[in-house]
Protein backbone atom coordinates (compact mmCIF):
# COMPACT_ATOMS: atom_id res chain seq x y z
CA UNK A 1 0.00 0.00 0.00
CA UNK A 2 2.87 2.45 1.15
CA UNK A 3 4.66 1.67 -2.07
CA UNK A 4 1.61 1.75 -4.29
CA UNK A 5 1.50 5.77 -3.34
CA UNK A 6 4.99 6.34 -3.06
CA UNK A 7 5.12 4.54 -6.65
CA UNK A 8 2.06 6.63 -7.76
CA UNK A 9 2.87 10.31 -7.22
CA UNK A 10 6.63 9.83 -7.93
CA UNK A 11 6.52 7.52 -11.08
CA UNK A 12 3.66 9.64 -12.63
CA UNK A 13 6.21 12.50 -11.66
CA UNK A 14 8.73 11.13 -13.27
CA UNK A 15 7.14 9.70 -16.16
CA UNK A 16 5.45 12.71 -17.11
CA UNK A 17 9.21 14.97 -17.29
CA UNK A 18 11.11 11.74 -18.61
CA UNK A 19 8.18 11.79 -21.79
CA UNK A 20 8.93 15.44 -22.21
CA UNK A 21 12.22 15.07 -22.08
CA UNK A 22 12.92 12.25 -24.41
CA UNK A 23 10.04 14.16 -26.62
CA UNK A 24 11.93 17.34 -26.87
CA UNK A 25 15.49 15.67 -27.35
CA UNK A 26 14.26 13.38 -30.64
CA UNK A 27 12.58 16.74 -32.11
CA UNK A 28 15.56 18.27 -31.61
CA UNK A 29 17.88 15.24 -32.50
CA UNK A 30 15.96 15.03 -35.68
CA UNK A 31 16.05 18.52 -36.53
CA UNK A 32 19.96 18.82 -36.66
CA UNK A 33 20.51 15.52 -38.02
CA UNK A 34 18.12 17.13 -40.94
CA UNK A 35 19.41 20.34 -40.82
CA UNK A 36 22.94 19.26 -41.28
CA UNK A 37 22.40 16.54 -43.97
CA UNK A 38 20.80 19.17 -46.27
CA UNK A 39 23.35 21.39 -45.73
CA UNK A 40 26.23 19.06 -46.64
CA UNK A 41 24.31 17.10 -49.27
CA UNK A 42 22.74 20.23 -51.17
CA UNK A 43 26.70 22.28 -51.01
CA UNK A 44 28.44 18.95 -52.65
CA UNK A 45 25.64 18.61 -55.26
CA UNK A 46 25.69 21.98 -56.22
CA UNK A 47 29.35 22.34 -56.50
CA UNK A 48 29.68 19.23 -58.29
CA UNK A 49 26.12 20.05 -60.45
CA UNK A 50 28.23 23.30 -61.63
CA UNK A 51 31.65 21.66 -62.33
CA UNK A 52 29.10 18.91 -64.57
CA UNK A 53 27.73 21.64 -66.54
CA UNK A 54 31.53 23.71 -67.28
CA UNK A 55 32.32 19.70 -68.61
CA UNK A 56 29.82 19.52 -70.65
CA UNK A 57 30.18 23.38 -72.16
CA UNK A 58 34.03 22.41 -72.47
CA UNK A 59 33.52 18.84 -73.84
CA UNK A 60 31.55 20.22 -76.70
CA UNK A 61 34.55 21.87 -78.72
CA UNK A 62 36.64 19.00 -77.81
CA UNK A 63 34.32 16.49 -79.58
CA UNK A 64 34.61 18.40 -82.68
CA UNK A 65 37.62 16.94 -84.96
CA UNK A 66 39.10 14.98 -82.63
CA UNK A 67 39.89 11.75 -82.65
CA UNK A 68 38.23 9.17 -80.44
CA UNK A 69 41.78 8.45 -78.75
CA UNK A 70 42.42 12.07 -78.12
CA UNK A 71 38.90 12.44 -76.82
CA UNK A 72 39.37 9.62 -74.51
CA UNK A 73 42.28 10.39 -73.65
CA UNK A 74 40.43 13.97 -72.74
CA UNK A 75 37.31 12.40 -70.80
CA UNK A 76 39.63 9.99 -69.00
CA UNK A 77 41.98 13.32 -67.59
CA UNK A 78 38.79 15.11 -66.68
CA UNK A 79 37.58 12.29 -64.70
CA UNK A 80 40.55 11.73 -62.65
CA UNK A 81 40.86 15.50 -61.99
CA UNK A 82 37.59 15.98 -60.95
CA UNK A 83 37.67 12.54 -59.08
CA UNK A 84 34.94 10.50 -60.42
CA UNK A 85 33.88 8.91 -63.41
CA UNK A 86 33.27 10.89 -67.02
CA UNK A 87 30.69 9.27 -69.80
CA UNK A 88 29.52 10.65 -73.46
CA UNK A 89 25.88 9.54 -74.30
CA UNK A 90 24.33 10.15 -77.84
CA UNK A 91 21.10 11.80 -77.82
CA UNK A 92 19.62 8.64 -77.27
CA UNK A 93 21.29 8.15 -73.66
CA UNK A 94 24.21 5.80 -75.08
CA UNK A 95 27.58 5.45 -73.93
CA UNK A 96 30.40 6.81 -76.19
CA UNK A 97 33.18 7.62 -74.00
CA UNK A 98 33.75 6.12 -70.84
CA UNK A 99 36.59 7.23 -68.42
CA UNK A 100 36.70 3.89 -67.05
CA UNK A 101 35.87 2.17 -70.60
CA UNK A 102 33.25 -0.60 -69.07
CA UNK A 103 30.08 0.53 -70.70
CA UNK A 104 30.70 1.65 -74.23
CA UNK A 105 27.91 1.24 -76.02
CA UNK A 106 25.42 0.86 -72.95
CA UNK A 107 21.87 2.92 -73.21
CA UNK A 108 21.88 4.07 -69.82
CA UNK A 109 18.25 4.36 -68.81
CA UNK A 110 18.60 6.78 -65.87
CA UNK A 111 16.04 9.48 -65.09
CA UNK A 112 18.60 12.01 -64.92
CA UNK A 113 19.66 11.43 -68.37
CA UNK A 114 15.97 11.57 -69.50
CA UNK A 115 15.69 14.83 -67.65
CA UNK A 116 18.75 16.39 -69.84
CA UNK A 117 18.29 14.68 -73.34
CA UNK A 118 14.22 14.81 -73.20
CA UNK A 119 12.93 17.29 -70.93
CA UNK A 120 16.00 20.08 -72.01
CA UNK A 121 16.66 20.75 -68.16
CA UNK A 122 20.54 21.78 -67.74
CA UNK A 123 21.69 19.86 -65.15
CA UNK A 124 20.13 17.36 -63.32
CA UNK A 125 21.36 14.25 -60.98
CA UNK A 126 20.15 11.32 -58.55
CA UNK A 127 21.37 9.39 -56.00
CA UNK A 128 22.59 5.53 -56.71
CA UNK A 129 23.72 3.26 -53.98
CA UNK A 130 26.15 1.29 -55.86
CA UNK A 131 26.70 -2.68 -54.41
CA UNK A 132 30.46 -3.85 -54.42
CA UNK A 133 29.39 -6.89 -56.91
CA UNK A 134 26.68 -4.82 -58.95
CA UNK A 135 29.18 -4.73 -61.77
CA UNK A 136 25.96 -4.54 -64.16
CA UNK A 137 24.04 -1.65 -63.35
CA UNK A 138 26.56 1.12 -61.61
CA UNK A 139 28.64 2.98 -62.93
CA UNK A 140 31.19 3.07 -60.27
CA UNK A 141 32.18 0.72 -57.63
CA UNK A 142 35.23 1.05 -55.31
CA UNK A 143 37.11 -2.01 -54.20
CA UNK A 144 36.11 -1.93 -50.20
CA UNK A 145 32.94 -1.41 -50.17
CA UNK A 146 29.22 -0.21 -51.29
CA UNK A 147 29.22 3.60 -51.93
CA UNK A 148 26.59 6.14 -52.20
CA UNK A 149 27.07 7.79 -55.21
CA UNK A 150 25.62 10.88 -57.27
CA UNK A 151 25.49 10.79 -61.15
CA UNK A 152 25.20 14.30 -62.56
CA UNK A 153 24.16 14.83 -66.01
CA UNK A 154 24.49 18.45 -68.13
CA UNK A 155 24.01 18.51 -71.89
CA UNK A 156 26.66 18.79 -74.79
CA UNK A 157 25.50 21.60 -77.46
CA UNK A 158 27.93 21.83 -80.61
CA UNK A 159 26.71 25.42 -82.11
CA UNK A 160 23.69 25.59 -80.46
CA UNK A 161 22.36 22.20 -80.99
CA UNK A 162 22.37 19.44 -78.59
CA UNK A 163 24.49 16.95 -79.10
CA UNK A 164 24.07 14.56 -75.99
CA UNK A 165 24.98 14.71 -72.59
CA UNK A 166 28.10 14.12 -70.41
CA UNK A 167 27.50 12.08 -67.19
CA UNK A 168 29.50 12.48 -64.31
CA UNK A 169 29.00 9.90 -61.40
CA UNK A 170 30.78 10.87 -57.55
CA UNK A 171 31.19 9.09 -54.49
CA UNK A 172 29.34 10.51 -52.07
CA UNK A 173 30.17 8.25 -49.53
CA UNK A 174 32.09 11.13 -47.41
CA UNK A 175 29.04 12.72 -46.78
CA UNK A 176 27.17 9.79 -45.85
CA UNK A 177 30.01 8.76 -43.91
CA UNK A 178 30.63 11.95 -41.71
CA UNK A 179 26.81 12.61 -41.51
CA UNK A 180 26.63 9.06 -39.85
CA UNK A 181 29.11 9.79 -37.61
CA UNK A 182 27.34 13.01 -36.53
CA UNK A 183 24.30 10.60 -36.25
CA UNK A 184 26.19 8.31 -33.97
CA UNK A 185 27.65 10.83 -31.45
CA UNK A 186 24.80 12.32 -31.18
CA UNK A 187 22.89 9.34 -30.04
CA UNK A 188 25.14 8.61 -27.98
CA UNK A 189 25.15 11.68 -26.61
CA UNK A 190 21.46 11.43 -26.21
CA UNK A 191 21.75 8.14 -24.75
CA UNK A 192 24.22 9.36 -21.76
CA UNK A 193 21.55 12.74 -21.31
CA UNK A 194 18.25 10.63 -21.00
CA UNK A 195 21.11 7.90 -18.38
CA UNK A 196 21.76 11.38 -16.08
CA UNK A 197 18.01 12.59 -16.74
CA UNK A 198 16.84 9.12 -15.87
CA UNK A 199 19.22 8.93 -12.72
CA UNK A 200 18.35 12.91 -11.80
CA UNK A 201 14.81 12.55 -12.57
CA UNK A 202 14.87 9.78 -10.14
CA UNK A 203 16.66 11.40 -7.21
CA UNK A 204 15.00 14.24 -7.45
CA UNK A 205 11.22 12.80 -7.84
CA UNK A 206 12.35 11.22 -4.60
CA UNK A 207 12.86 14.37 -2.55
CA UNK A 208 9.87 16.50 -4.02
CA UNK A 209 7.59 13.76 -3.04
CA UNK A 210 8.95 12.75 0.24
CA UNK A 211 7.16 15.59 2.29
CA UNK A 212 4.03 13.67 0.59
CA UNK A 213 4.92 10.13 1.52
CA UNK A 214 5.75 11.30 5.01
CA UNK A 215 2.92 13.27 5.00
CA UNK A 216 1.27 9.93 4.17
CA UNK A 217 3.29 7.38 6.88
CA UNK A 218 2.03 10.51 9.45
CA UNK A 219 -1.28 10.04 8.61
CA UNK A 220 -1.49 5.89 8.45
CA UNK A 221 0.07 6.08 11.89
CA UNK A 222 -2.45 8.74 12.90
CA UNK A 223 -5.05 6.01 11.84
CA UNK A 224 -2.82 3.31 14.18
CA UNK A 225 -1.01 4.98 17.18
CA UNK A 226 -3.29 8.18 17.68
CA UNK A 227 -3.32 11.61 17.50
CA UNK A 228 0.43 12.48 18.66
CA UNK A 229 1.76 12.03 15.26
CA UNK A 230 3.41 15.35 13.76
CA UNK A 231 5.39 15.61 10.62
CA UNK A 232 8.66 17.79 10.00
CA UNK A 233 8.00 20.38 8.31
CA UNK A 234 11.26 22.09 6.17
CA UNK A 235 11.25 24.72 3.42
CA UNK A 236 8.26 26.64 2.14
CA UNK A 237 5.41 26.13 -0.25
CA UNK A 238 2.62 24.26 -0.75
CA UNK A 239 3.80 20.64 0.47
CA UNK A 240 4.96 22.51 3.60
CA UNK A 241 1.85 24.51 4.14
CA UNK A 242 0.13 20.97 4.04
CA UNK A 243 2.15 19.60 6.67
CA UNK A 244 1.52 22.71 8.89
CA UNK A 245 -1.76 22.11 7.97
CA UNK A 246 -1.68 18.49 8.81
CA UNK A 247 0.14 19.58 11.95
CA UNK A 248 -2.67 21.88 13.54
CA UNK A 249 -5.37 19.22 12.61
CA UNK A 250 -3.63 16.79 14.57
CA UNK A 251 -3.18 19.20 17.43
CA UNK A 252 -6.74 20.03 17.22
CA UNK A 253 -7.64 16.75 17.43
CA UNK A 254 -5.59 15.67 19.86
CA UNK A 255 -6.48 18.59 22.33
CA UNK A 256 -9.97 17.34 21.29
CA UNK A 257 -9.45 13.98 22.02
CA UNK A 258 -7.77 15.30 25.59
CA UNK A 259 -10.38 17.09 26.84
CA UNK A 260 -13.10 14.81 26.03
CA UNK A 261 -11.20 12.33 28.21
CA UNK A 262 -10.93 14.71 30.83
CA UNK A 263 -14.70 15.47 30.66
CA UNK A 264 -15.64 12.02 30.50
CA UNK A 265 -13.37 10.86 33.80
CA UNK A 266 -14.99 14.15 35.87
CA UNK A 267 -18.17 13.28 34.82
CA UNK A 268 -17.78 9.94 36.11
CA UNK A 269 -16.09 11.34 39.12
CA UNK A 270 -18.98 13.71 39.88
CA UNK A 271 -21.68 11.03 39.39
CA UNK A 272 -19.83 8.49 41.85
CA UNK A 273 -19.50 10.62 44.81
CA UNK A 274 -23.18 10.71 45.32
CA UNK A 275 -23.90 7.18 44.28
CA UNK A 276 -20.82 6.15 47.25
CA UNK A 277 -22.80 8.02 49.66
CA UNK A 278 -25.99 6.65 48.74
CA UNK A 279 -24.45 3.32 48.91
CA UNK A 280 -23.13 4.07 52.30
CA UNK A 281 -25.94 5.42 54.02
CA UNK A 282 -28.50 2.79 52.59
CA UNK A 283 -25.68 0.13 53.40
CA UNK A 284 -25.94 1.70 57.39
CA UNK A 285 -29.99 1.24 57.28
CA UNK A 286 -29.57 -2.04 56.06
CA UNK A 287 -27.46 -3.28 58.32
CA UNK A 288 -29.40 -2.13 61.41
CA UNK A 289 -31.26 -4.54 62.74
CA UNK A 290 -33.77 -2.41 64.49
CA UNK A 291 -33.59 1.79 63.17
CA UNK A 292 -34.58 4.32 64.89
CA UNK A 293 -37.11 6.27 62.79
CA UNK A 294 -35.45 9.84 63.19
CA UNK A 295 -32.21 8.35 62.32
CA UNK A 296 -33.71 6.65 59.17
CA UNK A 297 -35.47 9.94 58.81
CA UNK A 298 -32.02 11.61 58.79
CA UNK A 299 -30.47 8.93 56.39
CA UNK A 300 -33.14 9.37 53.60
CA UNK A 301 -32.61 12.86 53.63
CA UNK A 302 -29.22 12.95 53.29
CA UNK A 303 -29.95 10.15 50.28
CA UNK A 304 -33.02 12.17 49.01
CA UNK A 305 -30.28 15.17 49.08
CA UNK A 306 -28.01 13.27 47.05
CA UNK A 307 -30.44 12.32 44.49
CA UNK A 308 -31.27 16.24 44.01
CA UNK A 309 -27.64 16.33 43.28
CA UNK A 310 -27.25 13.28 40.94
CA UNK A 311 -30.63 14.56 38.55
CA UNK A 312 -28.05 18.59 38.99
CA UNK A 313 -25.50 16.88 37.38
CA UNK A 314 -27.47 15.04 35.05
CA UNK A 315 -29.62 18.18 33.68
CA UNK A 316 -26.57 20.00 33.40
CA UNK A 317 -24.25 18.05 31.68
CA UNK A 318 -27.62 17.30 28.97
CA UNK A 319 -27.56 21.17 28.99
CA UNK A 320 -24.07 20.95 28.26
CA UNK A 321 -23.90 18.80 25.72
CA UNK A 322 -27.01 20.50 23.91
CA UNK A 323 -25.37 23.43 24.12
CA UNK A 324 -22.10 21.36 22.43
CA UNK A 325 -24.20 20.50 19.65
CA UNK A 326 -24.06 24.50 18.18
CA UNK A 327 -26.23 27.56 16.64
CA UNK A 328 -28.63 25.81 14.73
CA UNK A 329 -30.58 24.65 17.93
CA UNK A 330 -31.08 28.53 18.93
CA UNK A 331 -33.96 29.98 18.22
CA UNK A 332 -32.75 33.80 17.67
CA UNK A 333 -35.24 36.56 18.33
CA UNK A 334 -35.48 40.12 19.71
CA UNK A 335 -34.77 40.24 23.29
CA UNK A 336 -35.41 43.21 25.96
CA UNK A 337 -32.38 42.19 28.15
CA UNK A 338 -33.16 44.48 30.76
CA UNK A 339 -37.01 43.05 31.26
CA UNK A 340 -35.43 39.34 31.38
CA UNK A 341 -32.72 40.39 34.24
CA UNK A 342 -35.94 42.08 36.05
CA UNK A 343 -37.16 38.65 36.18
CA UNK A 344 -35.06 36.75 37.28
CA UNK A 345 -33.86 39.10 40.00
CA UNK A 346 -37.40 38.99 41.48
CA UNK A 347 -37.64 35.31 41.24
CA UNK A 348 -34.02 35.33 43.44
CA UNK A 349 -35.17 38.28 45.81
CA UNK A 350 -36.32 35.86 48.84
CA UNK A 351 -32.79 33.81 48.15
CA UNK A 352 -30.88 36.51 48.87
CA UNK A 353 -33.03 37.74 51.69
CA UNK A 354 -32.42 34.48 53.21
CA UNK A 355 -28.82 35.29 53.20
CA UNK A 356 -29.35 38.48 54.36
CA UNK A 357 -27.76 40.07 50.57
CA UNK A 358 -28.70 43.03 49.11
CA UNK A 359 -29.95 42.36 45.69
CA UNK A 360 -29.99 45.42 43.79
CA UNK A 361 -30.84 45.89 39.77
CA UNK A 362 -29.66 48.84 38.00
CA UNK A 363 -31.73 48.17 34.12
CA UNK A 364 -31.53 50.12 31.59
CA UNK A 365 -33.50 49.10 28.33
CA UNK A 366 -31.22 47.22 25.89
CA UNK A 367 -32.67 44.81 23.09
CA UNK A 368 -30.84 41.83 21.67
CA UNK A 369 -30.81 39.28 19.57
CA UNK A 370 -31.05 35.99 21.29
CA UNK A 371 -32.62 33.03 22.06
CA UNK A 372 -34.67 33.99 25.51
CA UNK A 373 -34.40 30.40 27.27
CA UNK A 374 -31.09 30.20 26.73
CA UNK A 375 -29.94 33.87 27.72
CA UNK A 376 -31.84 33.54 30.99
CA UNK A 377 -30.00 30.68 31.76
CA UNK A 378 -26.89 32.74 31.40
CA UNK A 379 -28.47 35.64 33.74
CA UNK A 380 -29.85 33.05 36.26
CA UNK A 381 -26.52 31.32 36.72
CA UNK A 382 -24.38 34.74 37.18
CA UNK A 383 -26.70 35.98 39.89
CA UNK A 384 -27.26 32.90 41.53
CA UNK A 385 -23.00 32.37 41.75
CA UNK A 386 -23.29 35.52 42.88
CA UNK A 387 -25.53 35.05 46.03
CA UNK A 388 -24.12 31.30 46.47
CA UNK A 389 -20.33 32.94 46.86
CA UNK A 390 -21.48 35.63 49.24
CA UNK A 391 -21.89 35.60 52.95
CA UNK A 392 -22.78 38.96 53.32
CA UNK A 393 -23.11 42.34 51.82
CA UNK A 394 -24.44 42.99 48.18
CA UNK A 395 -25.41 41.57 44.68
CA UNK A 396 -25.24 44.41 42.43
CA UNK A 397 -27.02 43.35 38.63
CA UNK A 398 -26.52 46.06 36.02
CA UNK A 399 -27.98 45.97 32.28
CA UNK A 400 -26.95 48.58 29.95
CA UNK A 401 -25.51 49.22 26.47
CA UNK A 402 -22.24 50.39 25.85
CA UNK A 403 -20.26 50.91 22.41
CA UNK A 404 -22.68 48.97 20.60
CA UNK A 405 -22.44 46.38 22.92
CA UNK A 406 -25.41 44.99 25.34
CA UNK A 407 -23.24 44.88 28.88
CA UNK A 408 -24.71 42.09 31.43
CA UNK A 409 -23.37 42.92 35.07
CA UNK A 410 -23.05 41.17 38.47
CA UNK A 411 -21.09 42.65 41.05
CA UNK A 412 -20.59 41.24 44.09
CA UNK A 413 -18.75 41.61 47.42
CA UNK A 414 -18.20 37.79 48.08
CA UNK A 415 -15.20 35.35 48.70
CA UNK A 416 -13.23 36.29 45.31
CA UNK A 417 -11.62 34.19 42.66
CA UNK A 418 -7.47 33.31 43.35
CA UNK A 419 -5.77 34.97 40.31
CA UNK A 420 -4.50 31.84 39.77
CA UNK A 421 -8.04 29.96 38.91
CA UNK A 422 -9.50 32.79 37.24
CA UNK A 423 -8.20 30.98 34.01
CA UNK A 424 -9.79 27.80 34.52
CA UNK A 425 -13.13 29.39 35.65
CA UNK A 426 -14.56 28.17 33.17
CA UNK A 427 -13.93 24.45 32.40
CA UNK A 428 -15.99 22.10 32.98
CA UNK A 429 -16.40 20.58 36.72
CA UNK A 430 -13.81 23.40 37.63
CA UNK A 431 -14.30 24.74 41.26
CA UNK A 432 -12.18 26.51 43.25
CA UNK A 433 -13.50 25.30 46.37
CA UNK A 434 -15.16 21.62 45.93
CA UNK A 435 -15.78 21.19 49.64
CA UNK A 436 -17.99 24.80 49.61
CA UNK A 437 -18.90 24.68 45.92
CA UNK A 438 -20.84 20.95 46.98
CA UNK A 439 -22.00 22.48 49.69
CA UNK A 440 -24.28 24.68 47.57
CA UNK A 441 -25.29 22.17 45.84
CA UNK A 442 -22.72 23.35 42.62
CA UNK A 443 -21.74 21.19 39.98
CA UNK A 444 -18.85 23.35 38.04
CA UNK A 445 -20.32 23.12 35.04
CA UNK A 446 -22.68 26.51 35.43
CA UNK A 447 -19.73 28.57 34.28
CA UNK A 448 -18.43 26.45 31.50
CA UNK A 449 -22.57 26.56 30.28
CA UNK A 450 -22.71 30.09 30.42
CA UNK A 451 -19.56 30.89 28.70
CA UNK A 452 -20.72 28.46 25.62
CA UNK A 453 -24.39 30.14 25.55
CA UNK A 454 -22.63 33.61 24.93
CA UNK A 455 -20.43 31.85 22.58
CA UNK A 456 -23.12 31.35 20.82
CA UNK A 457 -24.87 34.44 20.45
CA UNK A 458 -21.20 35.87 19.03
CA UNK A 459 -20.82 37.66 22.62
CA UNK A 460 -18.22 37.10 25.13
CA UNK A 461 -17.55 36.86 29.27
CA UNK A 462 -14.95 38.30 31.56
CA UNK A 463 -14.21 38.12 35.36
CA UNK A 464 -12.36 40.58 37.54
CA UNK A 465 -11.84 39.77 41.30
CA UNK A 466 -10.44 40.12 44.53
CA UNK A 467 -9.73 37.59 46.85
CA UNK A 468 -11.92 37.81 49.64
CA UNK A 469 -13.40 41.20 48.34
CA UNK A 470 -15.93 40.46 45.51
CA UNK A 471 -16.05 39.44 41.95
CA UNK A 472 -17.12 41.01 39.39
CA UNK A 473 -18.97 38.60 35.78
CA UNK A 474 -19.68 40.93 32.54
CA UNK A 475 -21.04 39.56 29.96
CA UNK A 476 -20.79 41.80 26.55
CA UNK A 477 -23.66 40.41 23.66
CA UNK A 478 -23.97 42.25 20.01
CA UNK A 479 -27.00 44.96 20.31
CA UNK A 480 -29.74 44.24 17.71
CA UNK A 481 -29.11 46.74 14.78
CA UNK A 482 -29.84 50.05 15.46
CA UNK A 483 -32.70 48.95 18.44
CA UNK A 484 -31.91 50.21 21.64
P1 LIG B 1 -20.70 25.73 40.54
O1 LIG B 1 -21.85 24.92 40.19
O2 LIG B 1 -19.69 25.05 41.38
O3 LIG B 1 -21.07 27.09 41.06
P2 LIG B 1 -19.77 27.19 38.27
O4 LIG B 1 -19.28 26.70 36.98
O5 LIG B 1 -20.95 28.08 38.28
O6 LIG B 1 -19.98 25.94 39.18
O7 LIG B 1 -18.59 27.94 38.96
C1 LIG B 1 -17.31 27.36 38.99
C2 LIG B 1 -16.53 27.84 40.18
O8 LIG B 1 -16.21 29.20 40.04
C3 LIG B 1 -17.28 27.74 41.46
O9 LIG B 1 -17.14 26.47 42.02
C4 LIG B 1 -16.62 28.79 42.31
O10 LIG B 1 -15.46 28.27 42.91
C5 LIG B 1 -16.21 29.83 41.33
N1 LIG B 1 -17.16 30.96 41.26
C6 LIG B 1 -18.15 31.13 40.36
N2 LIG B 1 -18.80 32.29 40.57
C7 LIG B 1 -18.20 32.87 41.66
C8 LIG B 1 -18.38 34.09 42.36
N3 LIG B 1 -19.37 34.96 42.02
N4 LIG B 1 -17.57 34.35 43.40
C9 LIG B 1 -16.58 33.51 43.74
N5 LIG B 1 -16.34 32.33 43.09
C10 LIG B 1 -17.13 32.03 42.06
Amino acid sequence: MRNKLFGSVRARMSGIYLLITVCALLFIGQMVSNLMEDFLVSQRTQTQSQETARLALEIGPELMGNSAENIYAYVQERAYSMGGRVLVLDMDGVVQVDSASQHNGYRLPYREVRDVLIDGAETSYAFHYVQREDESGGLLTWNERSIWTVYYTAPITVDGTYVGAVLYCASIQDVVDSINDVNRQTTMIFLIMMITIVILTFLLSGWLTKPIVDLTAAIRRMGTQGYGVRVKVSGGGEIAELGKAFNRMSERIEDHDRVRDEFIANASHELKTPLATMKLLSETILYQDDPDPAMMKEFFNDVNHEIDRLSRIVTELLRLVQEDAGAQALTMEPLRLDMLTERVCKRLRSLAEDKHIALSCELQPVTILADEMRMEQVVINLVENGLKYTDAGSVKVRVYSENDEAVFQVTDTGIGIPEEALGHLFERFYRVDKARSRGTGGTGLGLSIVEKIVALHNGYIQVASKLGKGSTFTVRLPIKGGDQ
